[in-house]
């Protein structure tokens, strides 16, 4: 009989070269663990590894996650020599051409690697040479703080599964632990014994946990709690007693996003309540049934709990109301508990060991934030939709030299134009070159957006810009004059596919950095919130605001083409109907340039003929109401980007209509007004030496493109 080759297996890219990558790579074809089930799947996680060399420092390494794969009908084929795995692999992100792999395991020696090849239609094949890494398919460390009120044995549970009658007749008799219960189910579980904090409970104000302090707690004790996320984490607290004493164990740990006490990340961390009645009769060697009960429902406790980390919802939340499961209550299986005990083999089943074992990288590991939230491998029919575009997961650790920040207000009105502001930052000691451009225009920066139905799509926009990228050389980090930054501003409220931020409701927007090379760097995950319509009005004009016609002219910054007419009086309405509203004042911001600028058409015989000269009055006038309402915000920090264009902008019309003292002044006092609000010295001082540069304009003034904005550095 051919060696069980099951576990997990780990190497690196050999052909083709050049490129420098990582697989982790987990088969599952037959038993080498023991009690747990074999489910005929093999899966994969890709990373990308780059390499830093700054003179005189050591290489810095980051290494960004990529994508996961899985293949689910693998034929395996085991002779003396060696054991071969064929069969199609999916992704989880994204389509993907057919692709297959060939995985081939030499029978000796014992440690030879897999040579693994995969061919995707029309692309050179890629193999990758990955030494076996243990029998387990991913591994993690679980930490456990107690709470001095409880703080006596048995801190962890332990279970005999012979040990109460109410059991399947053909039960294997073992002794659990949670590390064996995770062993069983492929996770090499470590407990961080030497992490091990009492956490001081005896304030005699303080009775019960709310899932707010047991956050707060986490910040406080977990030792892994900093650093980069997602990671193979998790920390459970085993605590005297919830606010709401029924409660005998909780995954406290949601993101306020959702609802819940923390930030992002989420899914980090448990609490199990010791004062819970379940364990009244919970001793170090139980003997008694109660005692016996006790100790039974403590592990199950705890492996329920540590279960919602890996994203697991509960049985009957997934249809699965039967299921024998860690992730059932006993409770709710029948009318009588009893009747899940005598049937219960103390397992996950298989369809939650799929997705801890082989689902999508993101859904899985702990620290995920709101943006991989609700990713079950175990999808439910229809919900095809919910693929994720390519990239939208990727995520980093190690040492990224660049910062890339995703930021904007974080609240926009029902119809107001989104844009977001994107900025590289210089981590490194030496200097460093970015895309000049950040945009995706340029093909540099891709952006995800996640809409309020949980969909993530990629903001793709209507133009591509093929052009040499202008290369901004960023200054080492902490630079004090912020050149070690480079920021622009993205509008992404409309593009290819229409209308991104069209409902009311919480979006999430994450960019990733194309950089030279193979350089892939994720932002951040920003959040912000688009409002209900706050009037009939409102309501009434997104019926022609969500056209392309208005869509159109937005993206182009205002448009005097016939074809965009009906979108421009859209826009127009929106202005003078919303009057003093940031819909208004963006959308007036938004067209300004482009209604006071000279417009070229085709004539009927298509031939390029001046059509208007721009009217440079309406401009002025809606420059002027979008400023003055950005400058009435209540948080106008917000708005200092948004000012300093329309104020820019402003300054370049009246200008153009010969007002050069006014075009000065509206400079110089734009520098005055971003100075009071917190703005750099740099970039005020910039925008008065563009003020003294004001004169009167020759006869052909070269035109300022809009694609093209004056670089930023905040
Ligand atoms: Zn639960």
């Amino acid at each position: 009989m051919a060696v069980p080759v099951s576990g997990s297996y780990r190497g690196f890219l050999t052909a083709p070269a050049g490129a420098s990558q990582r697989l982790d790579l987990r088969i599952d074809v037959d038993k080498r663990i023991d009690e747990g089930s074999v489910l005929q799947r093999v899966s994969g996680d890709v990373f990308s590894i780059d390499k830093v060399v700054a003179p005189g420092q050591p290489p810095k390494e980051t290494e960004v996650y990529l994508e996961s794969w899985i293949m689910e009908h693998p034929k395996v084929v085991a002779n003396g020599n060696a054991t071969t795995i064929t069969g199609e692999i999916r992704f989880w992100n994204a389509v993907h051409p057919k692709t297959t792999a060939t995985i081939r395991i030499p029978s000796t020696p014992a440690d030879a690697p897999a040579a693994v090849t995969i061919e995707k239609q029309s692309s050179p094949p890629a193999t990758y040479s990955c030494p076996p890494a243990g029998k387990f398919f991913r591994a993690l460390h679980l930490e456990v703080d107690v709470c001095k009120s409880v703080n006596k044995e048995p801190i962890l549970p332990t279970y005999g599964t012979h040990s109460l009658k109410e059991r399947p007749p053909d039960l294997t008799n073992r002794t659990l632990t949670i590390e064996r219960a995770y062993g069983e189910a492929g996770i090499e579980m470590v407990i961080r014994g030497d992490k091990r904090d009492i956490i001081d409970d005896s304030a005699a104000s303080f009775s019960s946990w709310s899932d707010a302090e047991l956050h707060n707690a986490m910040e406080a004790h977990f030792s892994q709690y900093q650093g980069a996320w997602p990671k193979w984490e998790i920390w459970g607290l085993l605590a005297g007693e919830y606010d709401n004493s029924n409660v005998g164990g909780v995954m406290f740990d949601y993101a306020a996003s959702l609802g819940g006490p923390g930030k992002a990340p989420e899914r980090q961390g448990f609490a199990v309540f010791r004062k819970h009645f379940w364990f009244d009769s919970l001793v170090p060697n139980p003997k008694t049934d109660a005692e016996l009960t006790a100790a039974r429902k403590f592990l199950w406790c705890y492996t329920h709990e540590s279960g919602h980390a890996f994203n697991l919802l509960h049985s009957w939340d997934k249809n699965r109301p039967k299921s024998l499961s860690w992730m059932n209550y006993d409770w709710k299986y029948a009318s009588k508990p009893e009747e899940y005990w005598k049937a219960f083999r103390f397992r996950f089943d298989d369809e939650e060991l799929t997705h801890i074992r082989h689902g999508n990288r993101p859904s899985v590991i702990m620290g995920g934030d709101p943006w991989s939230s609700g990713g079950h491998a175990e999808a439910p029919p229809g919900s095809e939709h919910l693929r994720m575009p390519p990239g939208a997961m990727t995520s980093a650790t190690g040492d990224v030299p660049i910062d890339i920040e995703v930021s904007s207000q974080p609240y926009f009105e029902f119809l107001e134009p989104v844009s977001i502001e994107l900025r590289a930052r210089n981590l490194l000691s030496i200097p460093i070159n970015v895309s000049g451009t950040l945009h995706p225009e340029f093909g540099n920066v891709t952006v995800y957006v996640r809409r309020p139905d949980g969909r993530i799509v990629e903001y793709m926009p209507i133009s591509c810009k093929l052009a040499e990228d202008n290369i901004v050389e960023l200054s080492p980090a902490g630079a004090k004059d912020s050149s070690d930054r480079h920021s622009r501003s993205i509008f992404l409220s409309y593009g290819r596919y229409g209308f991104y931020f069209d409902e009311p409701g919480q979006y999430f927007v994450r960019a990733v950095y194309h950089g030279p090379g193979d350089t892939l760097i994720p932002s951040n995950v920003h959040r912000l919130r688009v409002g209900h319509p706050k009037s009939v009005e409102a309501d009434r004009l997104a019926q022609d605001y969500f056209s392309y016609e208005t869509g159109a002219a937005l993206y182009l910054g205002g448009s005097p083409s016939q074809y965009l007419e009906d979108g421009m009086n859209t826009l127009l309405e929106v202005v003078d109907r919303l009057k003093g509203s940031l819909a208004a004042a963006k959308c007036a911001a938004r067209i300004a340039y482009g209604v006071g600028r000279t417009f070229h058409e085709l004539d009927e015989k298509n031939i390029v003929r001046r059509k208007r000269g721009g009217d440079t009055k309406e401009a002025l006038q809606l420059a002027e109401l979008a400023l003055k309402v950005f400058q009435a915000q209540k948080k106008p920090r917000h708005f200092n980007i948004p000012v300093e264009r329309i104020a820019r902008a402003k300054a370049e019309l009246l200008l153009r209509s010969g007002n050069v003292t006014q075009a000065r002044s509206e400079m110089t006092k734009l520098a005055g007004y971003l100075h009071k609000h917190g703005v750099k010295p740099s970039v005020t001082k910039k925008i008065e030496a563009d003020a003294a540069k004001i004169k009167a304009p020759k006869a052909k003034t070269a035109r300022r493109s809009r694609s093209a904005p004056s670089r930023k550095k905040r």
